[in-house]
């Protein structure tokens, strides 16, 4: 008979937990069999000792297994089924063009996305800006969007990985966040909860990123391709810069407008478009729906030239409950502040460098992000026409244009920005924005 005490006395010691024992204590934090001082301590002994990936493969099976798991053999789609996870950034609008892009060359892309998190944005709270848009639908018209659209953003529905809510928010508040085989364990069993067949993860670094060094967001990428592959789905992941906002924009509305104009064609930021470009391709070639980089690349510049990519998204919004002709009114339709105004450096120079987290919790103390999970949001409030690192700025052109909704709120933003945007005389060296990817070996 296995004992909760004797698995977290036996992980304290450094010892390797079998299968088994993972797999017991896991079914207790499931149905409460397994106190929160025990959940606690095991998640200690683990920070402290790690795990090999034996038992991170076994940790991640057993959460992903504590609830349901989506199958989407029964609906007999023609291409694979696929999703992108980012590890959370700030401006990071990806998913919104991606789904649609890898959907218009024959991927399926049921995507489970997530709220705001600390300093980063969450790509169901932008869904949430879209009047009407429903992103807790019934699992049968989640389905049939994904079936007849290709793609589907939702939230977390019902039961997927009830054994990673109690976990992470026990961990939450006992300091054992910051671990790779727990963080591993927590983004995988959710996402292959979804029945995913390939998974590209998007590991960000620099100054906007959750994982605090460049080192360290190599090794949680690592961590998730070995154990992702190892519970039988084929991942890979590229290690991205966060070093400044990645959109020209950071909010909810503002973000979806510029997603939009991107599908559209109107506007596309390099950089944004450069990583989407890089992780869409990823995504056709683990799902053999490109042989190679190059024609991944040129199936994708195809279907935003020829407009079936803003299409896709068009549908999506509709089949789940959004206006018919958002693609057209979607200004009409998002939030707007009544404050839309730039902020000036205080002197002219070039941007040398951001601190993007810095950047993400102005838009949290706007109100466009929680810092309680029950908060309400303001759709509206963030900032537009950022300026990037290397670029000019002075009195025609603004660090980036705040929307806000009152006077207060302003001088608050300008202060937050002009602090978090480093002005001086020396242009930073460029970087890459992929920086490094991880693939099975
Ligand atoms: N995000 C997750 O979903 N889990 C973690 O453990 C950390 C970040």
């Amino acid at each position: 008979m296995l004992l909760p005490q004797e698995i977290i006395r036996k992980k304290r010691d450094g010892g390797e937990l079998s299968r088994e024992e993972i797999a017991f204590f896991v079914k207790g934090i499931t149905d409460g069999n397994v106190s929160e001082g025990q959940i606690a301590a095991f998640a200690m002994a683990v920070y402290f000792n790690g795990m090999t990936m034996k038992e991170r493969i076994a940790l991640t099976e057993a959460m992903r297994d504590s609830g349901e798991v989506l199958e989407w053999r029964s609906l007999g789609l023609d291409g694979p089924v696929l999703d992108k996870h980012s590890t959370g950034g700030v401006g990071d609008v990806v998913s919104l063009m991606l789904g649609p892009m890898v959907a218009a060359c024959g991927g399926y892309v049921p995507m489970i996305s997530g709220h705001g998190l600390g300093h980063t944005g969450g790509t169901l709270d932008k869904f949430d800006a879209i009047p009407g848009y429903d992103t807790a639908p019934n699992n049968a018209l989640f389905r049939k969007v994904v079936k007849e659209v290709g793609v589907a953003i939702i939230g977390q529905t019902g039961n997927l990985a009830p054994a990673d809510r109690r976990f992470y928010a026990i961990r939450d508040v006992t300091a054992t966040v910051e671990s790779i085989p727990l963080i591993t364990a927590s983004i995988l069993s959710k996402k292959l909860a979804a029945g995913l067949a390939v998974l590209v993860m998007d590991v960000k670094a620099g100054s906007g990123a959750f994982m605090p060094t460049f080192e360290k967001s190599v090794e949680l990428a690592e961590s998730i391709v070995e154990v992702a592959n190892g519970a039988g789905c084929r991942t890979s992941a590229l290690i991205t810069n966060m070093d400044q906002v990645l959109a020209s924009s950071a909010g909810n509305a503002v973000e979806v407008r510029e997603a939009v104009r991107y599908l559209r064609g109107d506007k596309r930021n390099p950089r944004l478009h450069e990583v989407t470009m890089a992780l869409c391709a990823e995504m056709l070639l683990l799902g053999k729906l490109a042989s190679s980089e190059e024609e991944a690349r040129r199936k994708l510049q195809t279907v935003l030239d020829n407009g079936e990519a803003a299409e896709r998204f068009a549908h999506m919004v509709s089949a789940l409950g959004g206006p018919a002709d958002f693609m057209d009114r979607y200004d009409d339709y998002l939030e707007r502040a009544p404050i839309v105004r730039p902020i000036y450096p205080e002197k002219e120079g070039v941007v040398e460098a951001m601190d993007t987290r810095a950047v993400g919790l102005a838009v949290v103390a706007l109100g466009g992000g929680r810092t309680r999970p029950s908060d309400p949001i303001d759709y509206a409030v963030g900032f537009s026409d950022f300026a990037a690192l290397g670029e000019r700025v002075d009195g025609q052109r603004p660090l980036a244009v705040a929307h806000v909704r009152s006077e207060a709120q302003f001088k608050e933003a300008q202060r937050r920005i002009r602090q978090a945007v480093q002005v001086g005389e020396s242009t930073p060296e460029p970087k890459p924005m992929i920086l490094k990817k991880i693939a099975k070996e």
